[in-house]
Order: C-alpha cells, then structure tokens, then sequence
C-alpha cells in the first residue's frame, strides 16, 4: 500500500466533524497552536505563512506551513502540524499510521474533541493509526 492509501478516508472523516471547518483562527493563533504541537514533540518551531494560492501544507524544502484563509482552523493547523512532527521524527510524509497516531494525540491534547470519540469515528472510518507518545513537555 503506497503512503497515501488512507488520505481521502481521512480527509472524508475531517469533513464529519463539521465544528472543525467552521471555527477560523487567525493566523497568529494557528502559529501559536503550531507551536505548542511543536513543543509538544520537543521540536523547533517552523514559520506559518498565510498562502493566497492552492498551495497550503507543510512543505518540507521550504521548511514552513502555508495556510489559505479558509484553512486556518484547528484542525488544518493541528493536520499539518502532523505532517512536520512525523518527518522531523521519522523523514516519513503522506498519511499513514504514524502520521494519523501523531494527530489523533494532537486533536486530543488540544481538546479538539475527545479521544474516544475520535478513535470511535476513525474506527467507523476504516482509518488505521498507531499509539504515538507524546516526547516533550506539554
Ligand atoms: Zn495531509
């Protein structure tokens, strides 16, 4: 199975949880969401631009995460947070187990919804994801 065998399943689940697209961060409390996911793994804090274009996502030879507008909610800011934990910790990209482990801890950490909740829905899902510890201090 290719890295991204599980991407549409999880960008249809995202799309349930309709709170998620609702709420709008500005960009300052995306960045400081970022961070603290960041701080969460014991890892250096990256630029988050906004981005007018198509391009949003965590690009690794530019080394930021680029937002449009409509994206700067908590979960694309905690999703592409993920993106950069999981290849800073393990040079892995697309959305695998590992990747889904590391945002499912984020989504819970933050209280973006409850764990149970969400494992239960990524069950229903078919989506697959491996326990992932936190490393740094929260
Ligand atoms: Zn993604």
């Amino acid at each position: 199975m290719g890295r991204n065998f599980q991407r549409s399943r999880i960008y249809k689940w995202e799309s349930e949880w309709s709170d998620w697209n609702r709420q709008t961060l500005s960009l300052k409390k995306c960045r400081k969401l970022i961070h603290a996911a960041c701080k969460l793994f014991d890892l250096k804090m990256l630029p988050v631009v906004k981005r007018s274009e198509e391009q949003f996502s965590y690009h690794r030879k530019a080394g930021e995460i680029g937002l449009l507008k409509q994206h700067q909610t908590p979960a694309v800011a905690l999703h592409e947070a993920a993106h950069y934990i999981v290849f800073q910790t393990d040079g892995r990209h697309g959305h695998d187990e590992l990747f889904m482990g590391v945002y499912l801890v984020l989504l819970a950490h933050f209280r973006i919804a409850p764990r149970d909740a969400l494992e239960h829905s990524l069950r229903k899902r078919k989506i697959k994801w491996i326990q992932v510890k936190k490393k740094g201090r929260s």
